[in-house]
């Protein structure tokens, strides 16, 4: 019998919070969280909690501790938690201007693969990607028909530092842990294309997928590490409320007519995820003064 391959429709959701421990929980983070949060349990379903914490030099415990902090806050709660060897691939994605593979060592022969040995060098494992179109269809992105060329070509699989990479960590934590349904950032769509073929490879079900519009500064960055006080915790400090947040981010995904603070329990019923606004959300200026006076 062919293993079953097929992208999820339909069926129980098993929803997942990732968020890597290298940095502080943003309104973007809140945004994809709250709204991977409430597909699941607008579902019926469950939430895994995973944190994504492969990489050695950038992930650390005090993180870790702060965004299980950060998400309690407003109220999200999950079924099952794990601490993985997963991590975050901003600096991998094609589209985020990061090198292609150039093809360097893709067809050592055997001497010169013992000269970069003896040389010192560690090989980093690359799956080989021939040109292959993957066709998928996202939530909110609609049909989508990428090349593995196009999304850089071949990938690590495992690091050269011997840290397993990205692209296989999550498809096989995803797939250990029954994940049906994976809502995050849309920064991350050019990673699906390779996910999903590692599903085909492993002869596992596709999950369900929605990227999301990216949260942008008032000056159309996408939210980063230096926006120190677009954290969840400095807007804590400043006396914003998890509610307002909550509420501001939920209106500037249509999920209400007016910015006011909200339970994220209270938006659950009748919830649904293709329905959420698909443009970027670029927060003005004073986002700090607005959220204050939210409450
Ligand atoms: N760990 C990633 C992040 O924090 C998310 C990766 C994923 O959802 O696959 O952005």
């Amino acid at each position: 019998m062919q293993p079953d391959t097929t992208q999820r429709v339909r069926g129980f959701v098993r929803g997942r919070l990732a968020p890597s421990p290298t940095g502080r929980m943003h309104l973007g983070n809140a945004w994809a969280f709250l709204l991977a949060w409430l597909s699941a349990r607008a579902a019926g379903g469950e939430v895994v909690l995973r944190l994504e914490d492969i990489d050695p030099e950038r992930s650390r415990p005090e993180f870790a501790a702060e965004l299980l902090r950060d998400l309690r806050w407003p109220g999200l709660d999950w079924d099952e938690e794990l601490r993985t060897l997963a991590s975050a691939p901003h600096a991998q994605l094609v589209d985020d201007g990061s090198p292609v593979y150039p093809g360097t060592c893709r067809d050592l022969g055997p001497e010169q693969r013992e000269n970069l040995l003896r040389q010192g060098r560690r090989p980093c494992l690359r799956l080989r990607c021939e040109d292959l179109a993957v066709v998928f269809s996202d939530l909110l992105a609609g049909p989508q028909t990428m090349s593995l060329t196009d999304c850089g070509g071949d990938f690590a699989l495992r690091r050269s530092d011997g840290v397993f990479a990205y692209q296989l960590a999550v498809v096989l934590d995803d797939i250990a842990m029954g994940v049906t349904q994976v809502v995050r950032g849309d920064d991350i769509l050019a990673s699906t294309p390779r996910q999903i073929f590692l599903y085909r490879l492993l002869g596992a079900p596709i999950p369900q997928y929605a990227h999301l519009p990216l949260v942008l500064d008032h000056e159309g960055e996408r939210l980063a590490k230096r926006h120190n006080s677009l954290t969840v915790a400095a807007l804590c400090v400043a006396g914003v409320s998890a509610q307002a947040i909550t509420g501001y981010l939920a209106w500037r995904g249509g999920l209400q007519d007016a910015p006011r603070p909200v339970d994220p329990h209270s938006l659950v019923a009748g919830f649904d995820i293709c329905s959420i606004r698909r443009e970027s959300v670029r927060l003005p200026a004073d986002i700090m003064g607005v959220l204050a006076r939210l409450g």
